[in-house]
């Protein structure tokens, strides 16, 4: 048997186990191909691009599978730009009692673990702490900048990827930023903007969360390419979204924000230090020099 059809053979399946047919009842719907219009808002209008999505059973019926291609090839035949061509693999995890889903999409070299789960933790948060019971972000009007007290990317990612409930509060969902910014200067993103995020208290409904690897305000200033890249990422953000120099805070500032709000009033006076007023004069500085 050639390499390709021994591939497909094992990766796709016919069906569900039985067991697991309860559990993955939910996604049976989506099995299938579909045509899909994809509606990218961007500041200077929306593009529709034609794509196509592809699911099925997979590894031994435990899990299914999905391939997401856009544009989709009919489109790329007749000229399109290339795009993404993506996996999703979705299971039930029985010790956790959720879906987790991963999405790997290789163009853009994003790796995104994500569970239905954590997005309604994420709605009831936004709930008890804001009065809006949303996981969605949307449009944005703070950025907030942190340092992760840690000396890697990997480390955050592995802080934030476990939807474990944070050592302060012992809260679900587990603390998160939508990015990171690596001492070398490399960024990931961590979860998409569109999705709310817990980093600041008092602000996570309506900020983006940016981290930076280190442990101190000047370690991140004073390394040069990641504050370059900080900068960059940050510019991009606020010109997208339309965020004014003076709401791209440190997270040491959350307080005196005029967007800051928690209806739980012992929490309304707490925040943390990283990256303090010093520090986000200096970065302002440089962010303003940068016009959109
Ligand atoms: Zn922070």
């Amino acid at each position: 048997m050639d390499a390709r059809r021994a591939l497909c053979e094992v990766l796709a399946a016919t069906g569900p186990r039985a067991e697991l047919r309860e559990e993955l009842r939910l996604f049976s719907p989506m099995i299938g191909s579909w045509d899909m219009a994809i509606t990218f808002h961007r500041p200077d209008g929306d593009e529709v691009m034609q794509g196509e999505w592809h699911f099925g059973w997979a590894l031994d019926g435990r899990a299914l599978a999905d391939v997401w291609i856009s544009p989709s090839r009919a489109a790329r035949a007749a000229g399109a730009r290339d795009g993404e061509w993506g996996l999703s693999l979705r299971f039930w995890d029985e010790h956790r009692q959720a879906y987790r889903s991963t999405w790997h999409g290789p163009l853009r070299g994003w790796l995104i673990p994500f569970t239905a789960r954590r997005r309604a933790e994420m709605a009831s948060y936004a709930r008890r702490h804001y009065g809006v019971a949303t996981w969605r972000l949307s449009a944005p009007k703070v950025i907030v900048e942190h340092y992760s007290v840690t000396a890697t990317a990997s480390a955050v990612y592995n802080t934030f990827a476990p939807d474990r409930a944070d050592p302060e509060r012992h809260e679900l969902p587990g603390t998160c930023a939508h990015f990171v910014v690596s001492r070398d200067g490399t960024i990931f993103q961590l979860v998409p903007l569109g999705t709310m995020c817990r980093h600041a208290l008092g602000l996570n409904y309506t900020a983006i969360g940016i981290e930076h690897v280190g442990f101190s305000d000047s370690q991140v200033l004073g390394s040069p390419r990641e504050f370059a890249a900080s900068l960059r990422l940050t510019r991009w953000l606020r010109c997208l979204y339309g965020i004014p120099v003076r709401n791209v805070i440190g997270h040491a500032e959350a307080l005196s924000s005029p967007y800051h709000r928690e209806r739980i009033a012992r929490l309304r006076n707490q925040t943390h230090g990283d990256l303090a007023r010093p520090a986000m004069t200096r970065y302002r500085a440089r962010l303003a020099r940068l016009p959109c």
